[in-house]
């Protein structure tokens, strides 16, 4: 029997209307004689609700346990989806992520698949059921603990079963009705792309564009899925939505091909730290093991270096605005220790990322002029700039990332196909 994954995510099934809706497009698909596999994310708003609950309850939660509590939101939609689908006379059941069981690494909050045993699923195909729905986002780690992929986790158990079982296609199903050259709130001309291919949608995904999540497009890349983002809301047919694929599958030839934010990010800089070997790892290390997830790092002549006898530095880095006080702690704890030595932590909560990426950057020069540029005229304050070869990103303040998202969607033409 041929296979599809289908994976609808919060907005989706964020009522019961919404989820006899997705059920209808599963239950076409089967009336096509296919064999489908279901992903269901938690109703919208709800995993953000959890992830309140427990903040409130324990700052610097209890990881399994957080884990425990915000995966729970998948179960009830994969309920919910099977019985839906009963209703319509489609021989369906749920799987909560340890039934299959979805064998995980223990890193909770950010766990990565080990195992997709197919058995107990195709048994119950071989049963004559049309239709398996798996609750998105979890698994389970080799201690029998519950784990989650991290947030907009769905889509990569949506990508990762489509590998485990060859799915013909994997269809994210969203708000959406593509994938655009940046996302469709910020701005009004943004433009719906027909494909795009896995690097650069691997950059966006990276970099804020929380239309696919990046390990999705990493097991897409890798497994080579047909990975596919359409509307849940319209009409759909084979030829919907936007198709993530091979660059030399790809017609269009713009140098840039999508701007992404990212909207809560924070600068902390480390004042007057000790310039010796070694001392980067003493930073990063602590910050690592703690989960701080760094993304830019800059490190600076500091500006009171004439004041001190021995080399000093200033060491910049920028992390999630929600990761700012486990970063303040793993730092404080280090020099506490005598790992580290710096006089101030300054941090900047009021940050944002924006980015522009296209492959045709690795065979085109000024990009970052014409970037800049963009944005001076704009009044655009740049504090951070990092770039790799098919992306520049600029940390800027927080107030001006939906200006600076159009000034750049207008300076590389995004509107205009290419
Ligand atoms: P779901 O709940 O279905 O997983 P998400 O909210 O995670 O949906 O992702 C869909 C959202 O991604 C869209 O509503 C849109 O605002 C946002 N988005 C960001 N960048 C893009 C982009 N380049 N193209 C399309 N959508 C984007
Ligand atoms: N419900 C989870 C989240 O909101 C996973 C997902 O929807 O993909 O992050
Ligand atoms: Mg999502």
């Amino acid at each position: 029997m041929p296979l599809l994954v289908m994976k609808f995510g919060g907005t989706s099934v964020a009522d019961l209307a919404r989820i006899r809706n997705a059920a209808e497009k599963v239950r076409a698909e089967v009336a096509r004689g296919y064999d489908v596999i279901v992903i269901v994310s938690a109703m919208s708003g709800k995993t953000n609700e959890l992830v309140g609950w427990v903040n409130e309850t324990s700052p610097l939660y209890d990881a399994r346990e957080y884990d425990a509590v915000v995966s729970s939101g998948e179960n009830v939609t994969a309920g919910l989806m099977a019985l839906t689908l009963q209703e319509m006379d489609v021989p369906a059941r749920s799987w909560q992520g340890w039934q299959v069981p979805i064998q995980t690494t223990s890193a909770h909050g950010a766990a990565r698949f080990v195992d997709i045993p197919r058995a107990n699923i195709d048994a119950k195909f071989a049963e004559g059921f049309k239709v398996a729905v798996i609750a998105g986002f979890q698994g389970v780690s080799a201690e029998g603990r519950i784990t989650t992929l991290g947030r907009g986790g769905s889509d990569t158990t949506a990508v990762a079963f489509a590998a485990a079982f060859g799915a013909e296609r994997c269809d994210i199903y969203t708000d959406v009705d593509g994938i655009y050259t940046t996302d469709p709130r910020i701005t009004s001309k943004a433009r719906k792309l027909e494909k795009i291919s896995f690097e650069e949608m691997l950059e966006l995904a990276s970099l804020g564009a929380k239309v696919l999540q990046t390990r999705s497009v990493e097991l897409a890349m890798r497994y080579k899925v047909r990975l596919r983002v359409l509307s849940s809301f319209d009409e759909t047919d084979e030829t919907s939505g936007t198709l993530v694929c091979d660059e030399d599958e790809i017609m269009e030839s713009k140098v840039v091909s999508g701007v992404a934010y990212s909207r809560e990010e924070a600068k902390l800089t480390l004042v007057t730290v000790e310039d010796r070997p070694g001392i980067a790892a003493a930073i990063f290390g602590p910050l690592s093991e703690a989960g701080v997830n760094v993304d830019m790092i800059v490190q600076n002549i500091s500006e009171k270096s004439q004041d001190h006898d021995k080399p000093v530095t200033d060491m910049t880095f920028s992390c999630p605005v929600d990761q700012v006080a486990r970063a303040r702690k793993a730092l404080e704890t280090a020099r506490d220790a005598g790992q580290i030595s710096y006089e101030t932590l300054q941090v900047d909560t009021d940050a944002a990322k924006v980015s522009v990426v296209g492959i045709g950057m690795r065979s085109h020069a000024g990009v970052a002029a014409r970037m800049f540029r963009a944005l001076a005229e704009e009044g655009v304050n740049i504090k951070v700039i990092a770039t790799s070869e098919i992306k520049i990103s600029v940390l800027i303040d927080r107030k001006y990332m939906e200006l600076a998202v159009q000034a750049l969607h207008d300076a590389f033409e995004l509107d205009k196909a290419g």
